[in-house]
């Protein structure tokens, strides 16, 4: 790849999150930001976070594992709030991904653009990260795509009701605020670092397997399409960005192929299951990854 390429790609990853930072560290010395406000963070951005890797992604979309209709239900309003579309239109644009990956018909390929060189890569990025979302050209037929969902009225009752579950998603962290300083002001500020910035944060980190997880990274696995697992990535979302592993094995519970590679969704899936509170776990046999791997392992 060449220089200015990765030149210009660690700018725009890194310094958004260094000037965010810098932005904490102002407000932590001037007690705009508290302690209470870090936790309140990390307790929206794990539990709603969830509900879109696991929830959405994994159950919702691949079936990776089973449970009660209450507990899928759940799963989906959790994800709801993570403001990233109502759970059938996402399930149906992701299955699209899916079928039609990197080539025409996918929702948000960065490989989709025909200008060449460092102009085309940019903006293939710029559209498969956020410029599909004001597309209407790629929208994904529910009826076609998301039939089972369509079939749950549960599912469907959460569908219709996405306002709501935003709503939810955004009071938690202010009645937290509330509740932990006892005053509004607290409430707000839980408010701005719980819901704005988990909003924000999350949103590029969805954003980002689709842009960055079809462009940068390695490719352990032969899945024909542009796939790439993007070790530092998998932190923050929760396990995702191992998505060239993902696209060879979709229906698979982990996206990381061994303990190695970091997976804190499948953690709690594994979690779940010996809860007893999901079953039928789908893992993939080591001969089948075997298989398709490009380097032996
Ligand atoms: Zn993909
Ligand atoms: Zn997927």
């Amino acid at each position: 790849m060449p220089f200015i390429d990765r030149f210009a790609s660690a700018v725009v990853t890194g310094a958004p999150p260094i000037l965010v930072l810098i932005g904490m560290y102002l407000g932590w010395m001037d007690h705009l930001l508290v302690w209470q406000d870090l936790v309140i963070f990390a307790i929206c951005y794990a539990g709603i976070g969830m509900g879109i890797t696991v929830g959405f992604h994994r159950l919702l979309t691949h079936r990776s594992f089973k449970c009660n209709r209450w507990v899928r239900a759940g799963f989906a309003a959790l994800g709801s709030a993570a403001a990233e579309g109502p759970v059938i239109d996402w399930v149906a644009t992701h299955r699209k991904h899916h079928q039609f990956s990197d080539e025409a018909g996918d929702p948000h390929s960065p490989h989709a653009c025909e200008d060449h060189g460092f102009k085309g890569a940019f903006k293939g990025l710029l559209h498969a990260h956020i410029g599909w979302v004001f597309s209407d050209m790629e929208v994904a037929d529910e009826e076609r795509y998301a039939k089972d969902l369509l079939a749950d009225p549960l599912l469907k009752f959460v569908d219709r009701t996405f306002v709501l579950w935003v709503a939810l998603g955004l009071a938690l962290p202010f009645g937290l605020g509330v509740a932990v300083s006892g005053n509004v002001t607290g409430g707000l500020c839980a408010l701005l670092w719980g819901g704005a910035l988990r909003i924000f944060l999350m949103h590029h980190a969805t954003f980002s397997i689709n842009s960055l997880c079809h462009f940068f990274g390695d490719q352990d696995y032969d899945t024909g399409d542009e796939s790439r697992n993007l070790a530092w990535l998998a932190v923050p979302t929760w396990g995702e960005a191992w998505h060239n592993t993902h696209h060879a094995f979709p229906t698979s519970y982990r996206h990381g192929a061994d303990a190695r590679q970091l997976d804190l969704s499948a953690e709690f899936i594994e979690v779940l299951e010996r809860l007893g509170i999901v079953w039928d776990v789908v893992r993939i046999p080591d001969e089948r990854r075997q298989r398709k791997a490009r380097i032996a392992a």
